[in-house]
């Protein structure tokens, strides 16, 4: 984007499973591998999938992808880290502390405070209501930046080249 001062912006949007408290996901996967866990996240339990790609098709957010060995993978919230109290690794990396990790439902959490001084965040797609678990500060702004040139794995691309 070329800003008025001439000079070059650039925004990046990452891009990951939003953990859908409505997960299209999960009602169409025929195996019950893909689920809801008691934390809200939406895991998948790889010894019950059988390749289908069924939730692939489903997903409008495209963040699922299939391994070699057949089952259908996507980011679990570092479920592993998660359950032994330990941050997701992209947050407790991220040297310029961009993500933030908690319990929406506890309105004293980091994420909690963080969302309510960012007047609530936005979510991608909110048009779906599949209520998505991942909130944005300044998505909208970004998302009305005109696009100059896109960057894209997988055609999950939210806004193409313009020109
Ligand atoms: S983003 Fe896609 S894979 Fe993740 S919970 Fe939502 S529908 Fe399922
Ligand atoms: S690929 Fe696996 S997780 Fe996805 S719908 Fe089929 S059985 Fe369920």
């Amino acid at each position: 984007m070329e800003r008025p001062d001439g000079r070059i912006a650039r925004a990046n949007v990452p891009k990951q499973c939003n953990h859908c408290a409505d997960a299209p996901c999960v009602k169409v996967c025929p195996t019950g591998a893909s689920y809801r866990a008691e934390d809200g996240t939406v895991q998948i339990d790889q010894d019950r999938c059988i390749g289908c790609k069924y939730c692939m098709a489903a997903c409008p957010y495209q963040v699922r992808y299939q391994v070699e060995t057949g089952e259908v993978q996507k980011c679990t919230f570092c479920h592993h880290r998660t359950g032994v109290g330990l941050l997701p690794a992209c947050v407790g990396t991220c040297v310029g502390y961009a993500r933030t990790f908690g319990d929406l439902n506890d309105p004293e959490s980091d994420i909690s405070k963080r969302l309510a001084e960012a007047n609530g965040g936005d979510v991608l797609y909110e048009d779906l209501g599949l209520n998505p678990s991942l909130y944005y500060i300044g998505l909208k702004e970004t998302e009305a930046m005109p696009v100059a040139s896109a960057i894209h794995r997988g055609g999950n691309v939210m806004k193409p080249y313009e020109g």
